[in-house]
């Protein structure tokens, strides 16, 4: 008998996600590596994914924590790994032994990472990251940029400069567009004029710049991206920034729960209102007496309760607490039984969470 809550992930959709995002950024000279971070168990690598993401053309993957990298390294994955988060100095050591490519912001680090790479006799790449406004990592002023820039390409014999980058959009929710990312080719242009060459990189940041290549307006300069949720989910784009990306599908991940109990109840509390299970202050509609299923599944599986969309358009979410989820079953034809099953599409949180929860079966479909 099959354990829920299961979360299935279709490998065989999200390979075409990936191919069909990297040929329209191939148009414009652009290579993608393959984010992996919000699609694995921390108690195995994530080898079946990003297998998928190399064979449909991916440059290489990408994750923010040394720990998964680690795993997919001990799993044999031989290809170029990025390390997406600028990383700590205690686990740097690590970063040079089982990273290729690192995306870095302080000379401090850089420093050390040039120390220990030498010490391990291991070539490393940097990626020098730009803040161009969003607010996260990266250098805010471009002249300390540049001259770490020469740092590296001048003292740092075991450290080669790759490229530069940026983030935008994750924390400041700054939209990329023609001029943040216009100024991040004329940094790259700057540092290019220092060092006498190309660089090999300039990465333009992860899927919220893919409207721009799909749009057209993707500034010339700009030869690499770090795509996650834009090919794993493709939800945010399409649903909420309404970019038209043919060809994608949105169904490679479904979660799935369990019907425990099925009762006529009315819609609002009864007795004095005060604070939830995480101490909001929630409100209630009264929407008088409704068919309610109670399912086998809470925020600690998939998080916010934004994160998720019942498949069944019939099907409306009441509420859920940490480990139940309350939904009106009242329009559903045929009624659904106790014991059955109810499918819910994901959103980048639920995504994650759900991929992370031990709780959560995880079944590909290949
Ligand atoms: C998470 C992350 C990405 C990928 O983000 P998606 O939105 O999933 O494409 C790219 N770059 C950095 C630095 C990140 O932290």
């Amino acid at each position: 008998m099959k354990k829920y809550p299961i979360m299935t992930i279709n490998l065989k959709h999200m390979a075409n996600n990936y191919r069909r995002v990297i040929e329209h950024c191939s148009q414009f000279g652009i290579a993608v590596s393959g984010v992996v971070k919000a699609t694995g168990d921390v108690s195995k690598s994530y080898l079946d994914i990003a297998d998928v993401m190399m064979q449909a053309g991916c440059i290489g993957i990408a994750d923010s924590r040394l720990k998964s990298i680690i795993a997919l390294r001990q799993d044999g994955f031989t290809d170029d790994i990025m390390l997406l988060r600028v990383p700590m100095l205690s686990e740097l050591e690590d970063v040079v032994k089982y990273v290729d490519i690192s995306m870095q912001s302080e000379p401090l680090v850089i420093a050390k990472t040039q120390a220990l790479a030498a010490l391990h006799n291991k070539m490393h790449r940097i990626i020098l990251m730009m803040d161009l406004g969003d607010l996260r990592e990266g250098f805010f002023d471009e002249n300390e940029l540049i001259e770490t820039a020469l740092t590296i390409e001048s003292d740092c014999p075991n450290l080669k400069l790759y490229g530069i980058g940026t983030n935008l959009s994750c924390y400041g929710s700054i939209k990329p567009d023609t001029e943040n990312l216009g100024r991040l080719v004329e940094i790259a242009k700057r540092v290019e004029q220092k060092i006498g060459r190309k660089l090999d990189v300039v990465s333009g940041g992860a899927t919220t710049s893919l409207p721009l290549v799909y749009n057209g307006e993707i500034p010339a300069g700009i030869n690499h991206l770090r795509v996650g949720e834009g090919a794993l989910l493709a939800r945010d784009l399409i649903d909420i920034w309404k970019i038209e990306m043919p060809g994608l599908y949105q169904d490679i991940y479904t979660l799935e729960g369990e019907i425990i109990e099925i009762k006529d109840k009315p819609t609002h509390p009864i007795g004095q209102l005060f604070i939830d299970a995480f101490g909001y202050r929630p409100t209630y509609q009264d929407i008088g007496v409704r068919t309610r299923a109670l399912i086998a599944l809470g925020k600690r599986d998939f998080g916010s309760l934004e994160g998720i969309v019942p498949v069944d358009p019939n099907i409306k979410i009441f509420g859920a607490s940490s480990d139940h989820l309350i939904v009106d079953i009242s329009e559903c034809q045929p009624m659904p039984k106790i014991g059955d099953v109810v499918k819910f599409d994901c959103y980048y949180q639920a995504m994650v969470f759900c991929n992370h929860s031990p709780f959560v079966e995880k079944q590909y479909i290949k």
